[in-house]
């Protein structure tokens, strides 16, 4: 077996309205079933998700939380704006977002853009995935699938890796329940989170900084479904969901 990632050169500095299928396709020849891992900064970027910090008006509630994390009001204010509900308010910001990804700062970035301002995630980037990625075939005639990538911590582990927080023709699980092991014994509760090891694979080659790659291209995978598929298939049901329920424990006992 053999996968192969490679990095898409010659992506511009993403403006709003870019048509980032035009540009990908134009910078790499594309097979069918291949896969093209998209950083959610450029969707972002391309979508307009960017916001000066100075337009913010801060509410009681993020001023709030501000004076406990030493924030800015307004940057609170943004985060505030993108998220469900705030699981820990102090010395970070762990949020469940609009779209129901658990993570810090609501993936509010202030790095890659321009100074002073602020980068949103995409509003809805499995839908942002299936755009681009519908564009993409019909730019090139080939079938492919689309992730959307983050940077994310992890709970428990020092080391953030790349996280798909939109896809495209790609299951986000799979499910290897009913399959076998090595030794004939039935796997019963294995779900692989394929769609985070790809993003984490072509983050790899992506880095954080100013490397200029936010479009990486893996082949080799043969994993692509033409079901409708999306990363909510990652998210653990909140009643299932114990260390959330610690969280508001925790939040509850402490106002
Ligand atoms: P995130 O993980 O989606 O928050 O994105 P990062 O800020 O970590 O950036 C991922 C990669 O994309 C890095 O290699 C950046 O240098 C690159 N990048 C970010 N914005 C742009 C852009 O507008 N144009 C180009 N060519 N690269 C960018
Ligand atoms: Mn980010
Ligand atoms: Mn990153």
């Amino acid at each position: 077996m053999k996968l192969e990632a490679f990095t898409v050169d010659n992506i511009p500095l993403i403006k709003k309205g870019d048509d980032l299928a035009e540009i990908i396709s134009n910078n790499i020849e594309l097979d069918d079933g291949d896969i093209a891992v998209i950083a959610s900064t450029i969707v972002a970027k391309s979508e307009g998700q960017v916001f000066k910090l100075e337009d913010i008006k801060p509410s009681e509630n993020a001023v709030r939380i501000a004076n406990k994390n030493r924030f800015t009001p307004a940057f609170v204010q943004v985060i505030l704006n993108r998220s469900r509900e705030c699981l820990v308010e102090s010395p970070i910001m762990l949020v469940e977002t609009c779209n129901g990804n658990v993570c810090i700062n609501a993936g509010i970035d202030d790095s890659n853009i321009e100074k002073g301002f602020i980068l949103d995630l995409p509003e809805n980037p499995d839908e942002s995935a299936e755009l681009i990625g519908k564009r993409l075939t019909e730019l090139t005639g080939k079938q492919l699938g689309v992730i959307i990538t983050d940077t994310n911590g992890r709970a428990f582990k020092i080391g953030q890796t790349g996280v798909a927080v939109g896809v495209y023709q790609i299951p986000a699980i799979k499910n290897w329940r009913g399959e076998t092991d090595l030794y004939g014994n039935a796997l019963e509760i294995t779900e692989e989170a394929v769609a985070d090891e790809i993003a984490g694979t072509a983050n790899l080659l992506m880095g954080e900084g100013d490397g200029g790659n936010p479009v990486i291209v893996v082949r080799g995978m043969d994993i692509l479904t033409e079901e409708k598929r999306t990363v909510k298939e990652m998210h653990r049901p909140d009643d299932e969901d114990i260390i959330k329920k610690g969280l508001r424990c925790l939040n509850q006992s402490n106002s």
